[in-house]
């Protein structure tokens, strides 16, 4: 029998784009065009059931090349990951918790029966491409800046008939991406429609995988239209609240019980939400230096609580966390006809505790603090 070859980086294959052909624009100009404007290279990496993980690629970023039969394009066999590299204020290029998306990456790849891979290997070929293309098009005159990251795997094998792929592609491209942390005033959120919901129970809410996002979208341009920013996606009859768009969500409140400033978010349990590698660090950041202050709880938790606690007026603050939203105060919930107002700080554009784990972990990823999160490249 031959081998069925594992995903290698030290394999890798290097086709270099002409770099003298493409100007680095300013980050306005790159993110105001109608199409992502990605660097000068991508990498590809192919695989078949029969002989596994072929040798990775680095080539000139370009289109790729399917069957209108192709799996991907009928039965969503997709899954996709996005982190940034960050060129930080001491002038070195990092990425944050790599490691993280690269086994998420893994369990989204599993749960639509594409290939798995080490994810170890994965993460190189990330560092490989970022180093390649981050000098360039992250110049250290614009330290603050970043690149979007996106890896994704697709089935290609072209074959009508519901089955797992016997052909995948793997991925990966750097672009720009506009900064959507700080909306004047704070972000809006619209609760979800009472006939829909984003992830269920027996789900796969938790993967990250195309098919959670299309759907998505008609709430969520509805909502937009009305000047909202974001659904905030409800489940069950109760109404638990469990993420707000593509990033997930949290609380400040003073408890009901004990009066005690708490930090609550939805909890990974159910699966039905992404567990955001900006989730976790805040959980995490918020145990170890809020610890006496603040209670970090990760519980179930309804819109009702939240109406409740704004009527009580023990709400403090509330801010959406992601890779693409960062950490994004939130000012206002409306839920079936009434809007919850957020309280937003001193100045107004941001709660205390949000503004403070926005710091802490912009410190991380810009070298404002050497931390054994960010991966200096
Ligand atoms: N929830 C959903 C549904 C998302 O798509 C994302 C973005 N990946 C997040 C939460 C936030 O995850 P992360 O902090 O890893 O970007």
């Amino acid at each position: 029998t031959s081998k069925i070859a594992e995903i290698d980086a030290s394999k890798l294959v290097v086709h270099l784009a002409d770099p003298t052909l493409r100007e680095v624009p300013d980050e306005a100009t790159a993110c105001s065009g109608l199409e992502t404007i990605c660097t000068d290279h991508m990498v590809t990496c192919a695989w078949t059931a029969a002989s596994g993980w072929a040798a990775p690629e680095v080539k000139p970023y370009g289109p790729l090349s399917l069957m209108p039969t192709a799996s991907v394009l009928h039965y969503a066999t997709e899954c996709f990951e996005g982190l940034k590299c960050y060129r930080g204020f001491d002038g070195k290029l990092r990425l944050f918790r790599p490691d993280l998306n690269a086994n998420r990456m893994l369990m989204s790849t599993l749960r639509i029966s594409l290939p798995g891979f080490n994810p170890k290997e994965l993460e190189k070929l990330i560092a490989t491409l970022v180093a390649l293309d981050g000098p360039k098009w992250l110049p250290r005159s614009r330290p603050g800046s970043y690149l979007y990251l996106r890896p994704a795997i697709i089935g290609t094998h072209p074959q009508l008939g519901v089955q797992a792929p016997r052909q995948a592609l793997l991925f990966i491209t750097a672009s720009f991406m506009p900064r959507m942390d700080a909306p004047v005033g704070g972000m809006k959120l619209h609760t979800s429609p009472e006939d829909m919901v984003r992830a269920w129970v027996g789900g796969f809410g938790y993967a990250k995988v195309g098919a959670n996002y299309g759907p998505s979208l008609l709430a969520t341009q509805e909502a937009k239209a009305r000047g909202f920013g974001q659904i905030l996606w409800l489940y069950g009859p109760q109404g638990e609240c469990t993420e707000a768009g593509a990033s997930n969500f949290f609380v400040v409140w003073k408890a009901k019980d004990t009066g005690k400033i708490q930090l609550v978010t939805a909890p990974l349990d159910d699966r039905l939400i992404l567990d955001g590698v900006t989730r976790r660090s805040i959980v995490e950041l918020a145990k170890d230096r809020l610890a006496g202050e603040v209670e970090v709880v990760e519980r179930k938790y309804t819109i009702d609580e939240v109406l409740e606690a704004d009527s009580e007026g023990r709400l403090v603050e509330a801010f959406a966390a992601g890779t693409a939203y960062f950490v994004c105060p939130v000012s206002l919930i409306h839920h079936r006809g009434k809007d919850v107002e957020i309280p937003m700080g001193k100045k107004g554009d941001s709660g205390e505790y949000t503004a403070q784990i926005k710091t802490w972990l912009m410190d991380i990823m810009y070298g404002r603090e050497q931390h054994k999160w960010g991966m200096v490249i």
